[in-house]
């Protein structure tokens, strides 16, 4: 039997059939245009992208007017970042990021920094967790914004971000958080955690690819936003382009089926992926893990294998399908700036591998690639004649 398990869920997830129904309608008799509602068919459209904005919002614990429909999470970062920046300028041109962000932020900061404004990366510790009190520091006069990730899409690590919301609030500097990897799983108050802008994607969350959200806070304060697109002014003005219906209404679906099943999927989970760990380190107790063993999310598992290539390693693993690093960054040969942040070096960085469990995994599928992962490593031992396991 050639079997293939899925463990690369926060590349992206599968879509959830029960989502795949709800669009369904939409790409054939409810094909209304959601802005044209001098007529039943869009007015139709429009009251399924309502439904799923109050849904998506109120999932935050936000309002609807607060939430814009964007193409995805990279997206709604450009957006957010660029948007605020241009609008506030004469304030000062200073934003207050850290070292694991995903791309999306990183490199929207360096297209910023080009642009002549200046950015403090913050350093995380060896568990990826930035210091609030660092943020605090970081902070000056001329700071117009803070952008730190919820949970990190390589290890999982969980940021403290009501306490990092807290201090922004203080200091009168606009908070955002990229939940890409968060929303929907877990509990995200934009009120308790003082954010003011905030951005996730259906893809990571068993729903349709291609669709986004930016929630833009609009009352204490209200945060203002240059946009990024000439047009017709959709989106109150924040993003122009017609609205596409199917993905929103998938995008709402998928929200409420997260809320649904979250308390026990998140459990399930983390079952699964501790009896994983477990397993491998009987089996090889060199291996090790990177990122926080506590605050990380439940199905994040990022494993080191010293002295052996990660990339022979994942050779070796046929019937599970996983990646190195994230899945943007693994199509040049760098080492993840993320485990490069957490302070491993080039070979510890290069011999590890991120798995990523979801809804759709069985008990049976995690026995299958936990004996897969074992010999795999036992196999690729042998061939290393030179195998030595480094001890960190
Ligand atoms: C996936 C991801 C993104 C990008 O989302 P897209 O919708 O694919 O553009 C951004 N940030 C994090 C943390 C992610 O995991």
């Amino acid at each position: 039997m050639n079997k293939l398990v899925y463990l690369d869920n926060q590349a992206t997830t599968p879509l959830d059939p029960d989502v795949l129904m709800a669009m369904l309608p939409y790409f054939r008799d409810k094909f209304g245009n959601a802005a044209s509602v001098h007529h039943a068919f869009g007015r139709e459209g429009k009251e399924a992208v309502e439904g799923s904005r109050k849904l998506l919002a109120e999932s935050i614990q936000g309002r609807s007017r607060d939430i814009i429909f964007t193409s995805g999470a990279t997206e709604s970062i450009n957006l957010a970042i660029k948007g605020v920046c241009k609008k506030y300028q004469n304030k000062g041109q200073h934003i207050v990021t850290q070292n694991t962000e995903h791309k999306a932020v990183l490199d929207t900061c360096a297209a910023m920094e080009q642009a002549g404004w200046r950015v403090t990366y913050l350093p995380v510790d060896s568990d990826g967790f930035v210091n609030p009190q660092s943020v605090f520091h970081a902070i000056g006069k001329d700071t117009v914004l803070v952008a730190v990730m919820h949970a990190n899409n390589e290890i999982g690590t969980i940021q403290p971000v009501a306490k990092i919301g807290a201090i922004c609030s203080q200091e009168n500097v606009f908070f955002m958080v990229d939940a890409s990897q968060s929303f929907g799983k877990l509990e995200i108050n934009v009120n308790e955690m003082c954010i003011d802008l905030l951005a996730a994607t259906a893809h990571k969350i068993y729903g349709p690819k291609g669709i986004g959200l930016l929630y833009v806070r609009q009352k204490d304060p209200k945060v203002k936003l240059e946009m990024q697109m000439e047009g017709g002014g959709h989106e109150r003005g924040f993003r122009s382009g017609t609205l596409a219906v199917p993905q929103i209404v998938g995008f709402g679906k998928a929200v409420e089926l997260c809320l649904e099943v979250k308390k026990e999927e998140n459990q399930r989970l983390a079952t699964l992926r501790d009896l994983m760990f477990k397993s491998i380190q009987d089996a090889h107790p060199e291996v090790i893990c990177n990122g926080s063993q506590e605050q990380r999310l439940t199905h994040n598992m990022n494993l080191c294998f010293p002295g052996l290539e990660a990339e022979s390693l994942i050779m070796k693993m046929k019937g599970v399908a996983c990646s190195t690093g994230s899945a943007c960054s693994s199509a040049n040969l760098e080492p993840s700036h993320v485990m490069k942040a957490i302070g491993r070096d080039t070979e510890m960085a290069h011999s590890s591998i991120r798995f990523s469990l979801g809804r759709f995994n069985t008990e049976d599928e995690i026995h299958f690639a936990i004996d897969e992962i074992i010999h795999a490593i036992s196999d690729l031992k042998k061939k290393s004649l030179r195998y030595q396991p480094i001890n960190n």
